[in-house]
């Protein structure tokens, strides 16, 4: 009998990679309904949907919110026989979906049917579903292994990954789908445990073949994504009385080793906070069976010891854009780790370098209001004046940059232009953008910190509140725009870079300095470079990838070149001695700029070995 298919997929933003997923299910030999969870994207996923994909469901979610949430609302809205799970950075082989459900229409005792998930490349297994120890650890079965190994009988199958999997609609509404408890990962897992408690059958079917185009890029795994896995840990170690019979003591070793572990090579408490939590939210709910057919108790301590070190626990984010934010080219593992040196933000950030153009990229991703959060009240750039003492001291120091920055890089750009119109972006105070006021230009600056645009705004500079997305621009009025250490502090450079591109006139200048992620300086100080600023520097530039971003954005005429901070050397050898930032404000900070400053000549002579910490380009609107 010939069973209706609907493939459910939760997305968030990566526009790309869910293109490419339906794109591969476009192809399919298998006729099927696509449903879409969109989970609050911003990145134009909303907008290319409909337009590009009408034949797709779309559901719309306000997100991030939970997998399960996701994919159950994504499943309800359908009504075929069979519903597949498959993440938006899969790429199906056209006969994958008639070989997953195949199995399906074969056996109708059978609840669930696991497909085989390739790394990038093909031959390697991402996955060939879930197996789990006796302690009802997960792990993504086969995992590393050669393809020709995906038939393999062992170890035992608990049931699909979320990552592609087929479930028979008449088993996941008797199980009522996904546990929503489960913010994100081990979901699937409890799902194929409670598939199989209730007698559904499970299979493989190597068969079916998918590329996990994202997998490599999983590496990483961020504080929050830590804390959600210790969270759906914590929660199954209660829902399945772990704690209580046999397996208790190995469970308790087990959970001892892996949270001491993490605490320890993550140095944050996400792995024992996300337990408890967990564990917390399990109280009261009665207790599930263990369906000892999906357990492999061949799997030793030591084999799972092994296997976590190598994998993530459960299954895989689909939640977190993995790709260049400029050339959007799917990032490899980051190799740059580093904590917040200068505002010591909680956990360890981490920079992927982008093969194709390279940039730097920060992860994890964060939305908005967790960006803003990195900012604290008194972040440098919209401190007030000092007084007293030193104050003199400073506004020499202030004055002295003043002229120092008119001349040099990317101001000297619009001040070599006739006076017209020019919006600064990231106006801080609005230093330089008063300065350029006083020279007869019309200023208007965007600035994310209200105390910093009042002050702007005393200065005679037109100040609006917020980030280039959220404010608006009159269109085709400017006659220049400037980019000081701003462009690297947004996730998304060429859609700002596009935004002020609309509010040129025709051949209109864009002027950007940002930090040199391509000097020696960066290569020579890695995780301590200064300029790398984690987590608030969410792209690290490279001349190529600056220019990238502008071309891509529609500009022309690129120029770039590079020169000497000062302070970034100095700082650097500070964070390369110390680990973190002496002097990260008030007066402290004025006096260290200072000491930076006699040693300017040390860090000149050096920065023309290998190109200077900072990276400038001059581009033009075409006219
Ligand atoms: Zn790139």
């Amino acid at each position: 009998m010939a069973l209706s298919v609907d493939v459910v997929i939760p997305v968030f933003n990566q526009w790309e990679l869910t293109d490419s997923c339906l794109r591969h299910l476009a192809a399919q030999t298998r006729e099927h309904q696509a449903i879409v969870g969109d989970n609050g994207s911003t990145d134009g996923t909303r907008e290319h949907l409909p337009r590009d994909w009408p034949e797709v469901r779309v559901l719309r979610t306000d997100g991030p919110g939970a997998f399960a949430v996701v994919c159950n609302a994504g499943a309800a809205a359908g009504s075929g026989d069979v519903i597949v799970l498959l993440n938006n950075d899969v790429d199906c082989r056209p006969d994958f979906l008639e070989q997953v459900v195949a199995p399906l229409e074969r056996e109708p005792a059978l609840g669930s049917v696991a497909a085989l998930c390739t790394r990038p490349g093909g031959r390697q297994i991402d996955s060939v579903g879930i197996t789990c120890d006796t302690t009802l650890s997960p792990f993504a079965r086969l995992q590393g292994r050669p393809v020709a190994a995906a038939g393999s009988a062992a170890p035992v199958l608990a049931g699909p990954a979320g990552t592609a999997g087929a479930y028979r609609r008449t088993a996941w509404e008797q199980a009522g789908g996904l546990d929503e408890a489960f913010v994100a990962y081990h979901e699937d897992f409890d799902l194929a445990l409670r598939l199989q408690a209730l007698g559904w059958g499970t299979v493989a079917a190597p068969t079916a073949v998918c590329t996990h185009v994202g997998s490599a890029s999983h590496g990483y795994r961020s504080y929050v994504q830590r804390r959600r896995g210790a969270f759906g840990r914590g929660y199954v170690l209660r829902r399945y009385g772990l704690l209580r019979g046999r397996a208790a003591p190995r469970t308790a070793l087990t959970e001892t080793i892996a949270t001491v572990g993490d605490t320890l090579s993550s140095r944050d408490l996400a792995a024992g906070r996300g337990r408890l939590a967990g564990w917390r939210a399990a109280r009261g709910m009665p207790t599930r069976a263990q369906p000892p057919q999906a357990i492999d108790s061949s799997i030793t301590l030591r084999d799972a010891i092994a296997l976590r070190r190598r994998g993530p626990e459960g299954q895989l984010a689909v939640m977190s854009p993995v790709s260049c934010s400029i050339c959007e080219t799917p990032l490899a593992e980051p190799t740059i780790t580093a904590p917040d040196r200068l505002h010591g933000t909680p956990g360890r950030f981490a920079v992927a370098v982008c093969g194709s153009c390279g940039a730097g990229i920060t992860l994890p991703p964060v939305s908005a209001p967790q960006l803003a959060a990195y900012y604290p009240e008194d972040y440098a750039p919209y401190q007030g004046r000092p007084h007293r003492v030193l104050g003199a001291l400073s506004t020499g120091i202030r004055t002295w940059q003043g002229r120092r920055a008119r001349q040099t890089a990317p101001v000297d750009a619009v001040v070599a232009l006739h006076p017209g119109r020019a919006v600064d972006v990231g106006c801080g105070r609005g230093d330089i953008a008063s300065m350029l006021a006083v020279r007869g230009w019309r200023m208007t600056g965007v600035e994310p910190s209200g105390a910093a645009c009042a002050v702007a705004r005393e200065r005679g500079v037109e100040a609006l509140q917020g980030v280039l997305a959220g404010v608006e621009l009159e269109r085709g009025a400017y006659d220049a725009a400037l980019f000081r250490q701003s462009l690297e502090h947004t996730d998304d450079p060429v859609g700002d870079l596009r935004r002020i591109h609309a509010a040129l006139r025709p051949d209109g200048v864009v002027a950007i300095s940002v930090p040199n992620f391509g000097g020696w300086q960066s290569r020579r100080f890695r995780g301590h470079s200064f300029h790398l600023d984690l987590p608030r520097h969410r792209v690290h530039f490279t001349a190529a990838a600056l220019e990238r971003a502008l071309l891509r954005a529609g500009f022309e005429d690129v120029r770039t070149s590079t020169s000497t901070s000062g302070v970034g050397l100095w700082a650097s050898v500070q964070y390369r001695i110390f680990g973190r930032c002496l002097f990260p404000s008030g007066m402290r900070l004025h006096l260290a700029t200072a000491l930076c400053m006699l040693g300017l000549p040390v860090a000149v002579a050096a920065d023309r070995l290998g190109g200077g910490d900072l990276l400038h380009a001059v581009a033009r609107r075409p006219g």
